[in-house]
């Protein structure tokens, strides 16, 4: 997922880089109206968080610009003033959400993945754990952004275990998912999927792991 970080404050701006960057999302960051303008035509982005109070004008004129040109891209505003009318201005001008500052990165990533995750946004359904995203409309599974190959019984597997992320998914459910292939099902062919899968992510950089729970089936956990 790749974000648009549309901050003059470099400290602030770098703090969100840094933070969302461990939270899986590839950020992008400008600190003008001007140069937002430009990278949103440059660029393909799934998201625009935007500071209100820029050096050369208001964030909402940005918005506005954009909803004008049947731009639909999800735009979360930053601010810091935190009056209740420049938040229904926000929202009124075509904005989608807002936090104010000071936040929590964990609740910036959250509302982040809230947008992304809202029906007719771009990506449809993504799970995302750590930095492992699996895209369930279009099946794809990513690692820091970048698109890992992974075959369908264990994109499958992986969706199961992702869609219950920290909680132990049963065997016979995981088994069902493999199933679905039309495959033949050995007595270990879950434990082959799994440890293939195991290796595949770990490969690629995946800051995420699958533990067995004996006996009773598998859970992913992000690392760390
Ligand atoms: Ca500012």
């Amino acid at each position: 997922m790749r974000l648009l970080l549309v901050e003059d404050n470099p400290q602030l701006a770098e703090l969100v880089q840094d933070g969302l960057t461990r939270q899986g999302f590839a950020i992008d960051r400008c600190g003008s109206l001007k140069d937002a303008l430009a990278a949103r035509n440059a660029a393909s982005y799934d998201l625009i968080l935007l500071d209100l109070g820029l050096p050369d004008g208001d964030g909402m004129s940005l918005v506005r610009q954009l909803r004008q040109a049947n731009d639909s891209i999800p735009i979360l505003i930053l601010t810091a003033r935190g009056g209740l009318n420049d938040r229904l201005i926000g929202l009124d001008g075509g904005a989608d959400d807002y936090l104010v500052k000071p936040f929590e990165i964990a609740e910036l990533a959250a509302r982040c993945r809230a947008l992304l995750r809202r029906p007719g946004a771009t990506l449809g359904v993504v799970l995302q754990l750590g930095n492992v995203a699996l895209d369930s409309t279009t099946r794809s599974v990513s690692v820091n952004d970048t698109r890992i190959d992974v075959p369908p019984r264990e994109v499958a597997l992986l969706e199961q275990l992702l869609r219950r992320s920290e909680q132990v998914v049963r065997r016979n459910q995981l088994e069902e998912s493999l199933y679905s292939f039309g495959e033949d099902v050995t007595p270990n062919a879950l434990e082959s999927a799994v440890s293939r899968l195991r290796k595949r992510l770990s490969g690629a950089g995946a800051n995420i792991v699958v533990r067995t729970a004996h006996g009773i089936g598998y859970a992913v956990f992000q690392q760390g």
